[in-house]
């Protein structure tokens, strides 16, 4: 997939043009009303834009897991709440194609913008059928892609419509490329990965890429206890899963080939329970009692991680070291959270970090605004970093 391929929407010519934007409507609605707005407050800047620059303006989005059309799933109370953080008239078409979607946009001014419903209430979209596709694609003369987080999914909306359209990225889907870009793609070095969060079995295809990439990987979270516990270290009974030992030797030996610093704990926080407020105690890295578990990391770890993110450039972060939701084991993540946005702040680091933990973390850290980019894209964000192709970043960029 050749990157530099993909052409913004901005350098388009769209007055007088019907574009279908593919945008990520799918936000928490609970009692029918939008309870976090973010993706929609994010996507409106681009929307108004092109409407604006004197194009009709065609919203495409899923929303929810729906197995056939029903009201809980129906994008209408997403659009109202759209339209009023808008400040602006948005229409709404009760079908994504057909003759109520055609109806709709041809009464719609060039200017003005309109959502359609659900696209997953046809079963063609995730299915990529050609017949949905059509239909979608007959709809506009222009799409735009502006829902990375999507973008890891083949579907009619993401991907099939692409094929049929002058296709270009939006003004989110740009933003998201080029921060993956200049942290995995072409960083500036050293770059430092740090990986956590409960297991190594649901990150090996991360680690193996990033190990490939990185001039130094940070293991956290309970997956550092199976690499701890691989090279025969007590883990007591914390996570840790026997079954990817050889993994974790695999990985530490791809490293020491290619010369990444491999960065594990030297002093752990450990536990009885895995409560609030449960009594802790810091032990060196081999002496975990048999009856308790690792939930952090020590502060002889934290300096040493601050030591080695000082000499780093680059920063991607996926997964957080400790069990941060409970107190106090989230003191590692936080600590590490706050330097990596005092030093992205003060333009001494590019860092970029994503998944729904680790954003979580850096929002009770009170520091995700001074990282240079973070995602909200989570199946979509790792499976960039585990290095395979989106198919709906991969259609724009043909
Ligand atoms: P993941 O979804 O794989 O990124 O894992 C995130 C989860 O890992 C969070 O809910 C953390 O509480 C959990 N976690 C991090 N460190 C540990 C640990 N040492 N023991 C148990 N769970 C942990």
């Amino acid at each position: 997939m050749n990157l530099d391929k993909l052409k913004p929407i901005s350098s388009a010519d769209v007055k007088g043009k019907r574009v279908i934007v593919r945008a990520d409507l799918n936000v928490p609605v609970k009692d029918g009303k939008v309870s976090d707005a973010t993706r929609l407050t994010r996507v409106i800047p681009g929307l108004k834009d092109l409407a604006a620059r004197g194009a009709k303006v065609i919203v495409l989005s899923h929303f929810g897991r729906p197995k056939e059309r029903n009201t809980k799933d129906s994008l209408k109370p997403v659009a109202e709440t759209l339209a009023s953080l808008a400040g602006m008239p948005i229409a709404f078409a009760d079908d994504c194609v057909g003759d109520v979607a055609v109806n709709a946009i041809a009464a719609l001014p060039f200017g003005g913008i309109i959502v359609l419903e659900n696209t997953r209430f046809h079963t063609g979209e995730e299915v990529n059928r050609p017949r949905l596709v059509e239909a979608m694609a007959a709809l506009g003369d222009i799409y735009v892609n502006d829902a990375f987080s999507a973008a890891h999914r083949a579907h009619a909306s993401t991907e099939g419509i692409a094929h049929l359209l002058p296709s270009y990225a939006g003004p989110l889907m740009m933003e998201e490329i080029n921060a993956l870009k200049s942290s995995v793609e072409a960083p500036q070095r050293p770059t430092a990965a740090v990986v956590g969060g409960a297991k190594v079995s649901t990150k090996i295809p991360v680690l193996t890429n990033l190990v490939a990439k990185v001039d130094k990987l940070i293991i956290g979270g309970g997956m550092a206890n199976t690499f701890l516990q691989a090279q025969g270290v007590k883990v007591g009974k914390s996570l840790a899963e026997p079954d990817f030992h050889k993994t974790a030797l695999e990985i530490m030996a791809k490293a020491k080939e290619r010369g990444c610093e491999i960065v594990l704990p030297v002093d752990i926080v450990v536990a009885r329970e895995f409560k609030a407020g449960a009594a802790s105690s810091v032990h060196a890295v081999g002496d975990c009692p048999d009856d308790a578990m690792i939930l952090d990391f020590g502060p002889k770890t934290v300096a040493h991680i601050a030591a080695v993110i000082e000499t780093c450039r680059t920063v991607l972060w996926n997964g957080p070291l400790g069990a941060f939701e409970i107190a106090p084991f989230g003191e590692a993540t936080f600590a590490l959270a706050r330097q990596v946005a005092a030093l992205s702040k003060a333009g001494k680091l590019v860092s970029v970090a994503g998944g729904g933990d680790t954003v979580a973390a850096l929002n009770v850290a009170g520091v995700a605004d001074d990282f240079t980019y973070v995602s909200s894209a989570g199946g979509a964000f790792l499976e960039w970093l585990e290095g395979r192709e989106l198919p709906g970043v991969a259609a724009l960029a043909r």
